[in-house]
Formats: C-alpha cells, sequence, structure tokens
C-alpha cells in the first residue's frame, strides 16, 4: 500500500527531528566553532551557508576527492561538492599544481599571462565558440552576456524560463505568478520593477515562446539545457531545436548556461547535443574551485559587439571587473581543462552516476513511492513525482520540505553529503564503486523507514 503525501511528510517530520538531534550530538566542535564565530552576519561568511537542513553549519576540516572531514572527525562522501564548485572533485591535483605555480609568479596584473594563449584555444576547442572572456563568477558572465545580447540587438529584454536560476543577476530574479512575470518575493532591497526587463515562461512551452518573442523586444533568451535550480526538469523532445529555430526567426540571442549541465560530459549539454547558442556561459567547476567562469560569443556576435563598441565613446562598459583573467585563473583554467576536466574523468563520473540513478531507481521500486530519479550525466535527482515534471509548475507541486529535510539529515548522518537544494546528487571522477553502493543503501533504509509498513 503506497501512502499519500500527508502521510509521508508527517514521517518525514519524526524522522528529521530525530536525525537533526543525531546530527548535533555527534558534532559538539562544529556546534562550538559556529557558535564561538563573531565578526560574521549571523556567525557564517556566506549567509546561504545557514541554507542546510542540520541545526547548525557542519564545519569543514578537509575536503579531497570525493570527500570531506568535518572538525568532529567524520568522514563524509561529497555528493554535493559545494554545489558544483567541485564538481571534477576537490582539490584536483594538476590545479593544485598549478596554485603553487602560480604563488610566486604573481596572482594578478591586469595583463594576460603566458597561459592566455593556450586557455584561449581550449575554450574555442572544448566549448564551440570561438571568442572567449573570463570573469569571476557565473553570475558576472551571465550578466555581462545579458549587456552583449542588449548592446547588439538595441532590444531591451531578456526572457527566462520560469524556475531559472542563473545567479545573483537581477534580470533572472522574477517568478511567474498567475501567467504574469513579477519580482521574485524572496528579493531583498528590489528597486527595479524587473517585469519591465524580464519575460517568464514555462520551459517547454514552445507556444509560449513563439508568442513572447513576436513582439521583438527580447534580447536573449537566457536558458539552462536542462533546468536543474526547480527540481530537475529535462526538455521535451524537439524543444531545444524549437528554441533555435524560434530565437533565430525573432532575432533574439541565444544564451545558453551550462554552470551545472557541465554534469553532461564534455563540452557540456551544448557540444553532446550540437545546440548552437550565440552566447555561453560556465561557472563554478571549470577552473577546479578557484573563483572563475568563462563566457563565449559567435562570430557574428563579435562582429556586432565590435561595431556597436565603435560607436560609443571610451569608458565604463559595465563589463569585466579588475581580478578577471587573472594570472590565477588562467592557470587553473588550463590546468582543469587539459588535465581534470577530460573524458577519463567524464567517463568515470558517468558510471558512477549511472550505477547510483540505478540503485535508487531500484530503491524507489522497491518501496513505492511514486518517484522516479532524473539525470543529467554526472548530476542526479529524485523527484517526486511519478513521471518527468515539464516545466516549474509541476515541480514545484512535485518538491516536498519535510521529505527533502528528512532524506539530508539521514543521509549526512550515514555518511553522505547530498546538496541542500532538493538533494541535488553530483558524482566526482573520484567517487568509488563502494561509496556509490553505500549512498545507495543508506537512501533505500530513509526510504524503508519513511514508506514501509508501520513506520
Ligand atoms: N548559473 C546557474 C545555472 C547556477 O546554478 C548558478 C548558481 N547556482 C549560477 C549561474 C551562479 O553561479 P555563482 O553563484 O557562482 O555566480
Amino acid at each position: 500500500e503506497i501512502l499519500s503525501r500527508s502521510a509521508l511528510e508527517a514521517r518525514a517530520q519524526v524522522m528529521a527531528a530525530r536525525e537533526a538531534a543525531r546530527f548535533a550530538e555527534a558534532r559538539p566542535k562544529s556546534r562550538a566553532a559556529h557558535g564561538g564565530v563573531g565578526g560574521f552576519l549571523d556567525g557564517v561568511p556566506m549567509l546561504w551557508m545557514l541554507d542546510w537542513p542540520t541545526p547548525f553549519p557542519m564545519v569543514v576540516d578537509q575536503a579531497s576527492g570525493a570527500r570531506l572531514v568535518d572538525l568532529d572527525g567524520h568522514q563524509i562522501v561529497d555528493l554535493c561538492l559545494g554545489d558544483t564548485g567541485a564538481m571534477f572533485g576537490h582539490g584536483p591535483a594538476p590545479v593544485l599544481e598549478a596554485l603553487k605555480r602560480t604563488a610566486s609568479r604573481g596572482l594578478t596584473t591586469m595583463l594576460p599571462s603566458s597561459d592566455a594563449t593556450a586557455v584561449g584555444r581550449l575554450l574555442a576547442e572544448r566549448f564551440g565558440l570561438p571568442f572567449w572572456q573570463v570573469a569571476a563568477t557565473a553570475s558576472d558572465a551571465n550578466r555581462f552576456a545579458i549587456r552583449v545580447a542588449r548592446a547588439v540587438t538595441g532590444r531591451a529584454k531578456v526572457l527566462v524560463f520560469d524556475g531559472c536560476y542563473h545567479g545573483a543577476v537581477d534580470d533572472t530574479l522574477v517568478d511567474l505568478v498567475d501567467g504574469r512575470t513579477v519580482s521574485r518575493r524572496s528579493l531583498l532591497g528590489q528597486a527595479v520593477d524587473l517585469s519591465q526587463t524580464t519575460v517568464s515562461i514555462p520551459f517547454n512551452d514552445e507556444a509560449a515562446l513563439a508568442a513572447a518573442l513576436a513582439g521583438s523586444e527580447i534580447a536573449c533568451v537566457l536558458a539552462e539545457p536542462v533546468m536543474t535550480n526547480c527540481g530537475m526538469i529535462l526538455p521535451g523532445p524537439g524543444f531545444h531545436a524549437a528554441l533555435r529555430r524560434l530565437t533565430r526567426e525573432a532575432g533574439t540571442l541565444l544564451l545558453i548556461d551550462e554552470t551545472h549541465t557541465l554534469s553532461s560530459g564534455l563540452g557540456g549539454y551544448t557540444a553532446l547535443h550540437g545546440l548552437e547558442p550565440d552566447l555561453f556561459v560556465a561557472g563554478k567547476a571549470v577552473a577546479g574551485g578557484v573563483p572563475t567562469a568563462v563566457w563565449g560569443l559567435s562570430h557574428a556576435v563579435a562582429e556586432r559587439l565590435d561595431a556597436v563598441r565603435r560607436a560609443r565613446p571610451d569608458g565604463h562598459s559595465g563589463i569585466g571587473t579588475t581580478l578577471s583573467g587573472s594570472a590565477l585563473q588562467l592557470a587553473c583554467l588550463r590546468a582543469c581543462l587539459e588535465e581534470v576536466m577530460t573524458a577519463e574523468a567524464y567517463a568515470a563520473m558517468e558510471r558512477q552516476a549511472g550505477r547510483i540513478a540505478g540503485g535508487l531507481a531500484a530503491a524507489i521500486a522497491r518501496f513505492g513511492p511514486p518517484w522516479h530519479v532524473a539525470r543529467v550525466g554526472a548530476r542526479i535527482e529524485v523527484v517526486f513525482a511519478k513521471d518527468p515534471v515539464r516545466d516549474a509548475a509541476e515541480a514545484r507541486a512535485a518538491a516536498s520540505h519535510p521529505i527533502e529535510q528528512a532524506l539530508h539529515l539521514f543521509l549526512l548522518n550515514r555518511g553522505y553529503l547530498v546538496t541542500p537544494f532538493h538533494n541535488m546528487v553530483l558524482a566526482a571522477p573520484a567517487l568509488t564503486d563502494a561509496e556509490a553502493d553505500g549512498f545507495v543503501s543508506a537512501y533505500g533504509e530513509a526510504l524503508a523507514e519513511l514508506c514501509g509498513a508501520g513506520g
């Protein structure tokens, strides 16, 4: 007999409370360290560090490969990987070597370093577009790419898909409420009404896309190829082809944000599926965890940008930041592109992700909740719905905060760390069969308790 959602959530709340207490009891040092952190707002260097379901943040002592050790000495298999920043494992040896080499040769000069030529060539080869720029974060890269799109099209608006996240980028922080685009209600200090700058439509909705593009107001569509920030929403058959055709017909640029979907394989989802973006962004993991993002432009966009720049007076363009493109970033980008983000690494990630996805699907089938496993290469997510979700409205309806929290805490107490946002799982190349199987088995135990008879 399959339990109702409300019965599952009631059990989840009991489990979460018990597991939170267990977490706290096992971590006196983390608790004391967090309590003793003066000088930070709410005791953390960045407020998102409070966005975990634990009663206080687990303080990390060290991280290497696919493992962490916390301050209380617990060995943890890391399937969160810094929410993607460490997708290829913590401290990959070639990146550590690059850090060592640059440390004594100057970290930042606002001039190209000797790695620049190789990195430019590698980016063009790997991701397909001919021209590149380096930024410090994916948020920055998206902002700059949007600025280029507006500059070359002379259009004001950006189109995004409901449920998106592209970083701290004003123009993208909107929701679709009752068919209208509105500023996200959680935003702080929002002065501009974002419905003036942005149009939000449901993912996988070709008709809505055609209608939104018809007015010739949209400078660019900014999209993740698979939506990963609101559950996991896969593109339906033909959606990417329609997106490309309709944007071309409307004179709208296509900006693909591969920050999370780099998990797809070498060159990201774009290379794997032959997408043809005009602008491209990748961040977080591209330099092995050193704050770096890259954004690329097509020939046509670069030519148009050149013309626009010539027509403007010199001065602030609104594109670039002082530490971007630094010797430090280029050295780590080069190491990562040449030696870390390799076909072999992806093969290992793919294998473990397949093992985990298969194991989770079997556990779900055994215990019967109407859920499924979604996956984009090395990234996996259990979606609490029977069938794949097509858009954010379906993803939101499937999500359950109490169930996510209970599973997260249960797994962490058994030595497996998943992402605090909808329990995303990422398989690093260093993950072993035993670790992948151990995770699946712990997930099965959690399901047995949540869904089993008695409870
Ligand atoms: N793009 C996507 C798809 C993301 O998921 C994120 C962050 N989660 C970003 C951009 C922004 O990255 P950052 O916070 O490093 O700027």
